[in-house]
């Protein structure tokens, strides 16, 4: 549920007790050299070169820096062999590779953008999970296409895909459990509702027109699989926490 939550200033560190690190970060931005105003204290974008700087804290050396992307991915391996999830992100990287190269097999291309290996793989995850009847997961990639389309400003496409994540999100679907449905939605702000509001401003309708109007495909499924909470009373919902967030 942590996704959906308003929770979005999470630290981009892993969560490893930490003795006093030593500072070591410059104010200079570690792809292109150039001099920055002042020391970065986390992502943010170089001015000169409008490459992204990351902070980091290199659990080697103990030490606190600004670095590259791909600096900032091998520090992460090293904290991922560190706290345990090693496994799982060596088969994530190796999952990308090879959605990448069959891509461009296909496509006959050199190469294939992040974006579209991304969609690749949400929409591969959306098939297993129907397959699978794991709602909770089909639920995550439905909402993660959902941001990809938001965020490459397509909100009529994107719309429909986060009304469905709030209709599952209300649902509370548990994966782990092995049952559909879990104790129940405690309502309160989250963030799949913030974005529902939004794409509509983004569409000039209200929060009722985008959700009569786009919930065309969540209205089917809801009709399939019988989940506690019934789209009619979704909708209700959906309307509240727009309207109480505002
Ligand atoms: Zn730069």
């Amino acid at each position: 549920m942590g996704l959906f939550r308003k929770n979005k200033q999470v630290s981009e560190e892993r969560s490893i007790p930490n003795r006093a690190s030593s500072d070591a970060r410059v104010a200079a931005c570690p792809n292109c050299g150039g001099i920055l105003k002042k020391v970065p204290g986390a992502k943010t974008k170089c001015p000169n070169c409008h490459e992204y700087m990351f902070v980091r804290t290199d659990p080697r050396t103990n030490s606190r820096l600004v670095v590259t992307f791909d600096q900032a991915e091998e520090i992460d391996d090293e904290w991922a062999k560190l706290n345990g999830t090693w496994p799982e992100r060596k088969a994530e990287r190796e999952r990308v590779a090879a959605t990448r190269e069959r891509l461009a097999k296909k496509w006959n291309l050199p190469t294939v953008s992040d974006r579209d290996v991304r969609w690749a793989m949400l929409s591969e995850d959306v098939v297993a999970a129907l397959r699978d009847h794991k709602w909770a997961a089909y639920q995550k990639a439905v909402f993660d296409m959902a941001l990809e389309l938001h965020d490459t400003k397509k909100p009529e496409q994107a719309l429909p895909l986060f009304i469905l994540a709030a209709y599952f999100y209300i649902n509370n679907p548990n994966d782990a459990l092995g049952e559909w449905w879990s104790e129940g939605y405690v309502s309160g702000p989250a963030e799949v509702f913030d974005y529902v509001g939004l794409e509509c401003e983004l569409l000039g309708i209200t929060s009722e027109e985008g959700l009569n109007k786009y919930s065309e495909r969540t209205q089917r499924e809801a009709e399939k699989l019988k989940a506690p909470v019934a789209w009619t009373a979704v909708r209700e919902m959906i309307l509240e926490n727009i309207a109480s967030g505002k």
